[in-house]
């Protein structure tokens, strides 16, 4: 499975090495770049002056601070997503610290490759960062728990963690013994050593700072992806990369960060993007459609999960959109089409989907949310 995925990478660089760079007169070095000044780069022995500088260094996994961790981490009996990826073997068993997108993914993952996973989460539920709660806990609860047999522990953390005996200590007071620890709590932005501070770039809580333009402090010099901090996503990183580099050509680009869907490729995926209203909110319709009912979720054996709509009661524009179920994360991006362009429910209802596909779950909701809906019971 990772030898198809090296091969997948490597496929893909050569694309970008032999057919895209050339073809746009794209130069790439190898090495450890750094700022020499606000308008020049220094690449191993090369300093390479320039008009702009976009810096889209990333980031890297978060080590949280436990006993016993860093000596975990050079003896292997901790790792993290990096080291995960060039696993020569699959452990028999693993704890995940952390429940959020990656501890979820390669937890799901693990079990079904065979370990036996535990799940530890600090907060009261897996996905914390998510706004609607109901979906980490359908995940923990429904899938982890009941349908893998996964042990998610939530409000638990861990206190210690012992390589030599492959002990890991909880805050409930149990000791679990694992064949390896995965942390997964997140990521930090890869800020050093890049001379920032010399050329008096900002940087805020680890990361650069920049605004909705991409732009940073200093006026020729944007950043782009994780090393903003902000949403850590590839799809966010692409759009900033794009209008850094649109403004660097002296167009007046900017990002919309306020509808960004986040998915997790669990199985059942889970997506969500928009507004979250509890159903007792009069000013929302929130309807929660079972996905058992779509009857190419029923013919792929997938009839998990359920698709959230939220909508403005007063204008009947879908405002928010939630989903755990099979191509959530494809399905998603519709709902970002339909917020961004302000369609309300009836404009929704009224369009023709090809049968039997996934996306009709979003018609589905959008007509049980307006009651016409047809395939469930009378209520
Ligand atoms: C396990 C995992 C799963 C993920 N899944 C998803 C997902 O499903 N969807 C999604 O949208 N996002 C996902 N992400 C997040 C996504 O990978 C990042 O948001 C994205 O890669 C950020 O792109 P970037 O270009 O900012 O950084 P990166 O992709 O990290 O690239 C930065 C590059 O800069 C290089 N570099 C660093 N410092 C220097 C230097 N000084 N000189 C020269 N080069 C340097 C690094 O070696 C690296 O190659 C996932 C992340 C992880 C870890």
């Amino acid at each position: 499975m990772f030898k198809a995925k090296d091969q997948l990478i490597n496929q893909i660089n050569a694309w970008y090495m032999f057919r895209v760079f050339p073809s746009w007169g794209i130069k790439v070095l190898f090495g450890e770049a750094r700022l020499a000044s606000s308008s020049s780069v220094k690449v191993g022995d090369s300093v390479i002056e320039t008009k702009n500088i976009l810096i889209a260094t990333g980031s890297k996994p978060k080590i949280p601070v436990i006993k016993g961790i860093e000596q975990g981490l050079k003896r292997g009996f901790v790792i993290t997503s990096d080291e995960f990826f060039s696993l020569d073997s699959i452990p028999e068993s693993i704890l995940i610290v952390g429940g959020g997108a990656i501890g979820v993914e390669l937890g799901t993952l693990l079990h079904k490759l065979g370990s036996r996973v535990i799940i530890v989460e600090v907060m009261d539920r897996l996905l914390p960062t998510f706004p609607d709660p109901e979906l980490g806990d359908y995940l923990a609860n429904r899938i982890m728990r009941e349908m893998y047999g996964i042990d998610v522990r939530v409000k638990t953390s861990v206190t210690e963690v012992d390589p030599d005996n492959k002990l890991v200590r909880l805050s409930s007071g149990e000791t679990v013994k694992v064949d390896k620890v995965l942390v997964a709590v997140g990521r930090v932005p890869n800020t050093e050593g890049l001379n920032l501070e010399d050329v008096g770039v900002e940087v805020k809580n680890g990361a650069v700072v920049v605004d909705n333009h991409a732009r940073t402090n200093i006026p020729n010099i944007y950043a782009a992806g994780d090393v903003t901090g902000k949403y850590m996503l590839a799809s966010v990183a692409k759009v900033q990369g794009i209008v850094a580099a649109e403004n660097a050509a002296g167009l007046n680009s900017r990002i919309d960060y306020d509808l960004i869907p986040m998915v997790v490729f669990s199985d059942p995926e889970v997506a969500s993007v928009g507004a979250v209203a509890s159903k007792d909110d009069p000013r929302y319709i929130v309807t929660k459609m079972p996905n058992a009912i779509n009857y190419r979720a029923i013919a792929y054996n997938k009839p998990y999960g359920w698709t959230k709509i939220v909508a403005d009661r007063a204008s009947k524009r879908i405002v928010g959109f939630h989903m755990a179920g099979p191509w959530a994360s494809e399905i998603v991006n519709m709902a970002v089409i339909a917020i961004k362009k302000g369609l309300t429910l009836d404009e929704m209802k009224e369009l023709v989907f090809s049968h039997p596909v996934f996306t009709e779950l979003f018609i589905d909701a959008m007509e049980l949310a307006i009651g016409s809906n047809v395939y469930l019971p009378k209520r």
